[in-house]
């Protein structure tokens, strides 16, 4: 009965949490992905109250992360537009549907870029980053099939990853959620939902790096920087930190790394690496970025045995691999695909804000700079041009 009321004040804009009520009940501003080349398009839209296995979330934080830059320039495509984009964001719930299990109104949630269906095979075996319904990512409508939100001329409009976390608002199905602690900072949480659990987890669970072992870390943004402390954290004994920008490679110092590579024309990577393990090559390569242009010098700076890791995504017209078989055979070498840290969203993001509390990642420091939902496109231009570790919309 509590429980009703609640949901019925939140659903009225009348509950009393912080920051502003909507500018009237069941609307929200959100950026619009509206096509290709196009900047995103802030606009009031319809919000429709969640369904019955959805939860209505008012936003903290979102970070800016490549993956929707690579929807903005046509790289990855959606299938529908307009689409709220955004996939690693944070928030409050402030209503939840009949059927809703262990969500309640007033949780602190980070907002997931792969669902959690619970019901799947994979999801049965606590896999939730394999889970079956991963497929609608793209696609624009809710888990259930149907819409929740309209625009201005009452047209459908998508929710990217099933999130669409650049809004005010949003009501996502409870597969898409996980609560955290009250008492963690919301941007910290709006991080977790990404780019440090896809870096710390590609280095534990993916390569499995032990105490002792080298690294080399190709791209050093959200998930690479990451990766950088997971290879810290993990004992790694050198950690090779390479990227295009020196500022970058600066800051990689600061997170763990014991050496770093500017890479460009005229840099023999694998030689640079062997130089710094041993003459032997690197335990273990992590590919963070552009994998199209970077794997084969990974794969090539790991040592006979070596695994490459893979947490960047290539554009879709990038057919195969630049890694020859044989090279992979004789090598010896294990090449992995790694997704949200190759662990459960539902334990792997909990477990980075564990790390976070406790001191040992460094998750404030990856903030660069914060920008209001109306800067959103100025906040790409400065992470396409480089300028940031991370931005991140703030919503007060
Ligand atoms: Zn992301
Ligand atoms: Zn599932």
């Amino acid at each position: 009965m509590e429980l009703t009321r609640r949901t019925l004040l939140a659903l009225t804009g009348a509950m009393a949490l912080s920051g502003p009520t909507p500018a009237s009940p069941g609307t929200t501003r959100a950026a619009l992905f509206r096509g290709v080349g196009k900047p995103l398009s802030v606009e009031e839209i319809q919000l429709d109250p969640p369904g019955p296995t959805e939860v209505q979330v008012r936003m903290a934080a979102v970070g800016l992360c490549h993956t929707d830059l690579h929807v903005l320039r046509g790289e990855r495509q959606v299938a529908m537009q307009p689409m709220v984009l955004g996939h690693e964001g944070s928030g409050v719930v402030e209503a939840i549907g009949a059927n809703v299990r262990g969500v309640a109104v007033g949780d602190h949630v980070a907002l997931t870029w792969l669902p959690a269906c619970g019901v799947c095979r994979w999801c049965r075996a606590g896999l939730h980053h394999r889970c079956a319904e991963s497929g609608r990512i793209l696609r624009g409508p809710q888990l259930d099939g149907t819409y929740r939100r309209r625009d201005a001329a009452g047209g459908d409009v998508g929710s990217f990853c099933l999130v669409g976390a650049f809004a005010e608002r949003t009501v996502v199905d409870q597969a898409s959620v996980v609560v955290v602690d009250r008492s963690l900072p919301l941007d910290v949480v709006a991080l977790s939902a990404c780019g440090v659990p896809a870096g710390v987890g590609a280095v534990t669970n993916a390569a499995r790096v032990r105490r002792g072992e080298t690294v080399v870390v190709i791209g050093v943004g959200g998930d690479g920087m990451n990766a950088v402390q997971g290879a810290r954290i993990a004992g790694a004994r050198v950690v090779i930190a390479v990227d295009l920008q020196a500022w970058k490679l600066d800051a990689a110092k600061s997170f763990g790394a014991t050496h770093v590579i500017q890479a460009g024309a005229g840099v023999d990577l694998p030689a640079r690496v062997r130089e710094l393990t041993d003459g032997v090559g690197a335990d273990h390569a992590f590919v963070c970025v552009d994998p199209a242009a970077t794997l084969l010098d990974a794969s090539r700076a790991t040592a006979v045995g070596g695994t490459v890791v893979m947490t960047g995504l290539t554009p879709e017209g990038v057919a195969a691999t630049p890694i020859p078989p044989s090279e992979l055979l004789r090598g010896q070498k294990t090449l992995i695909g790694s997704l949200y840290g190759s662990t459960s969203q539902r334990t792997g993001i909990p477990e980075v804000l564990r790390l976070y509390r406790d001191g040992s990642l460094r998750l404030r420091e990856m903030i660069t700079r914060t920008y209001r939902l109306d800067e959103i496109n100025q906040g790409y231009a400065d992470l396409a041009a480089g300028r940031n570790l991370r931005g991140a919309v703030v919503f007060s």
